[in-house]
């Protein structure tokens, strides 16, 4: 992605990233920096980095502050929101994107760890949303106008759709993000709110390092992506960048699948 940006589309905009210290999180909120936001990046342990990013999206031109805060704790949520008002006076894009693995069969899967992914992919995304929400509906746009008062955009998976042996405690919560954002993209539209999602598919990030790190599952990985490549966190900052503008402005209570084909069968392709 190069650093200057002539055209920058969200000029002008305030974004919370949840989770941006890594991984997508950190590619969402340096490609919204990098298209003029001001951007409000949230970690949960690793501090040093989420400090790097502010400088990159601060070298980029744009405006950043950093809060710790655990997207499951209500209150840290509300530092979270205060965080955007007070330092950049308003809040126009949330990026739920916050999100953890804490994989076991079934059978001996704990209740502490099922807790623990529900309430942080799935809980989490609720806190964050309402509290957003509560921002933007302060925001009086007229129904005719071609513009949102405020976006959500959850960063789901393709869990959200693909059954995941192994990874019930997961795929339950991203199933359950795939309804609150059909839900709330009914309830927010007369808001003007528009509420979307992204699936991602295999992306290279510290959540699947133990996969992408290794020949063989790198192989294993690959055999589920018809289009040949695991993809990188900017193949999803791209998508929610664009969602984030006003040419996507019709779209509400949509997920964009950007998985390389995952969603497919590709188990199917040669078995016509
Ligand atoms: P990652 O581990 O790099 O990022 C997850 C981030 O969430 C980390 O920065 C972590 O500190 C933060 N986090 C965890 N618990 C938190 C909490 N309670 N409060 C605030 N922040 C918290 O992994 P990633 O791949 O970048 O994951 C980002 C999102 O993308 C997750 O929701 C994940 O489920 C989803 N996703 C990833 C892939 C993939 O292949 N990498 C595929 C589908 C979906």
């Amino acid at each position: 992605m190069s650093n200057t940006n002539e055209n920058k589309r969200l000029q002008g905009k305030v974004a919370i990233v949840t989770g941006s210290s890594s991984g997508i999180g950190e590619g969402i909120a340096l490609a919204m920096g990098r298209e003029g936001a001001s951007v409000v990046i949230n970690y949960h342990s690793n501090e040093e980095s989420a400090q790097e990013l502010k400088s990159k999206i601060e070298e980029a031109g744009s405006k950043a502050a950093v809060v710790q805060a655990d997207v499951a704790n209500p209150d840290d949520v509300e530092k979270l929101i205060r965080a955007a008002t007070d330092n950049f006076g308003t809040l126009d894009i949330l990026v739920s994107n916050a999100g953890i693995q804490r994989d076991d069969n079934f059978l001996d899967m704990s209740l502490e760890d099922w807790n623990k992914v529900i309430s942080t992919n799935l809980t989490g995304n609720f806190l964050c949303a309402q509290a957003a929400a509560k921002e933007f509906v302060k925001r009086k746009v007229k129904q005719e106008e071609k513009r949102a008062a405020g976006h959500i955009i959850f960063i789901s998976s393709v869990h959200d759709i693909i059954p995941w042996a192994g990874h019930v405690n997961y795929a339950t919560a991203k199933g359950g993000v795939q309804m609150l954002m059909k839900t709330l993209a009914q309830e927010l539209a007369s808001e003007k709110i528009r509420v979307n999602g992204i699936s991602p598919g295999a992306i290279k990030t510290a959540i699947n390092e133990d996969v992408w790190s290794t020949e063989k599952g790198r192989k294993d990985m690959l055999s589920l992506i018809p289009y040949g490549r695991i993809g990188e966190p900017e193949d999803i900052a791209k998508v929610a960048v664009w969602l984030a503008t006003d040419e996507a402005d019709y779209i509400t209570g949509t997920t964009i699948y950007v998985d390389g084909g995952m969603t497919l069968y590709p188990a199917f392709s040669d078995k016509g």
